[in-house]
């Protein structure tokens, strides 16, 4: 196993498992009953018996195992917090160290693909169809769940590309196109469509209402929130995350010279930001948060990766001022405690501090035949795997309203 630290913008590093260390690595599982590590995942992937499936060697039923309860199989493997779920539940924590839950099921989710499996059927036609706006994960799962009960779903979102989040905010060097297309590849086998480049604003949801038997809301949290009252943030050089996360994506990295980045924020999505910032190139990269080291909200993991790309972290400093004329020349910084003040230099500032619903959606609320979930049903957003199990409750719940 290698694992590649300094990469230029899109390349993955190197982790994944080969048949005999998958084999090895499923053999160390107790098989439990009842097993910990499932109980221990949102979504229900039952890791307890897609990694049996793979200790005898079956790789097309460990697959379908993963498929069937988590339409988001291969991204989840990637990206999903397994040491907070279910590594961190697994019974071989009591003896030496937990199973490598998520790398097993990239190696499954790799099988699939390699092997072109195809584990799921969708049902017979029942006469129903429902829209979903946004193509993220949610909706994936929404619209998946319903496909294998036979009912015609349609997805419209206003990106060039499906996948929300995935696509447009987590880096692609911890999550690659490849993989988000195989997921995506497995909702449109289902008989899916996903219509792309198609805002739906509030008004428009009275027609889809018309037109479809159900109507779910899944647009995410796609506006990005700030810092009220803070002094320069209209200057040149001052983005907020999300839409710095997707220009990068968009243009592969390729947005100019950064310059000296200074980013404000402490968790995860801060965390993509600066090894993003890095990757295309920046300068310096510098990330500040009013928290300290061990109350930052980012996964230890995700600091360290940014560390080892040479990042710079300032803990329990708040902003005071972004300094410029037209454009940014600098931050001012003050201690959360004391009176200390730091100024440094900075050409680009990035506020990651939080995203919210876009003013259009704010308020909505499930209603009748209109459903609502993923991160646009919570006040700060969650996980991929919570969007998974909020999507597959929501297709429930639709089924139930449909009476299939
Ligand atoms: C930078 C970042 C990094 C993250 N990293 C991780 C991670 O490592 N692991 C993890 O598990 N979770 C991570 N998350 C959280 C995770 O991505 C979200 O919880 C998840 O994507 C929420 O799914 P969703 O379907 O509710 O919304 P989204 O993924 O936000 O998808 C909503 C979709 O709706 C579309 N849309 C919005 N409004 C409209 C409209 N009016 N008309 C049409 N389409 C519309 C949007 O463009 C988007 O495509 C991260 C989040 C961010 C922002
Ligand atoms: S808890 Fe650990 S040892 Fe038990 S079944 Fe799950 S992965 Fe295997």
């Amino acid at each position: 196993m290698t694992k590649v630290r300094q990469l230029p913008y899109g390349e993955l590093a190197e982790n994944g498992l080969n048949i005999r260390l998958a084999m090895e690595e499923a053999t160390r599982c107790l098989l439990c009953d009842d097993a910990p590590c499932s109980h221990d995942c949102p979504a229900g992937t039952d890791p307890g018996r897609f990694i049996r499936a793979i200790r005898f060697r079956n790789f097309k039923g460990a697959a379908r195992i993963i498929r069937e309860n988590n339409i988001l199989g291969a991204t989840c493997a990637e990206i999903c917090p397994q040491e907070r779920l279910c590594e961190k539940a697994c019974s071989r924590c009591g003896i030496d160290k937990p199973i490598n839950i998520g790398r097993l099921q990239a190696f499954a989710m790799s099988m699939e693909k390699d092997m072109k499996f195809q584990v799921l059927e969708a049902g017979k036609p029942c006469g129903k169809k429902v829209a979903c706006i946004g193509a993220g994960p949610s909706s994936l799962a929404v619209a998946a769940e319903l496909a294998k009960k036979g009912v015609s779903v349609t997805i419209l979102d206003e990106n060039e590309k499906a996948g929300g989040v995935l696509r447009y905010g987590i880096t692609p060097s911890r999550l690659s196109d490849d993989v988000i297309d195989q997921d995506i590849k497995a909702v449109t086998d289902l008989g899916v469509k996903i219509v792309l480049n198609k805002h739906v604003s509030k008004d428009d949801l009275c027609a889809l209402m018309a037109e479809y038997d159900a109507v779910y809301v899944g647009v995410g949290q796609s506006a990005s929130k700030m810092i009220p009252n803070m002094k320069g943030a209209d200057l040149k050089g001052v983005d907020t995350a999300l839409p710095f996360l997707k220009k990068a994506r968009i243009a592969n990295g390729k947005i100019g010279d950064l310059g000296n980045v200074v980013i404000i924020g402490g968790g995860d999505v801060a965390m993509d930001c600066a090894s993003t910032a890095r990757q295309c190139g920046a300068k310096s990269v510098t990330v500040s948060f009013v928290e300290t080291w061990e109350t930052m909200p980012a996964s230890k993991k995700e600091v360290d990766y940014v560390v080892d790309l040479g990042v710079t972290i300032i803990p329990a400093f708040k902003p005071l001022e972004v300094i410029g004329d037209d454009k940014v020349s600098a931050v001012k910084l003050a201690a959360m405690e004391g009176n200390s003040s730091m100024t440094l230099d900075a050409d680009t500032v990035i506020f990651a501090v939080g995203q919210k619903v876009s003013d259009d959606y704010k308020d909505i609320k499930a209603d009748g035949k209109l459903f609502v979930g993923g991160d646009a049903a919570l006040v700060r957003g969650a996980t991929v795997v919570e969007a998974v199990k909020s999507g597959k409750e929501i297709a429930e719940a639709i089924a139930k309203f449909l009476q299939i």
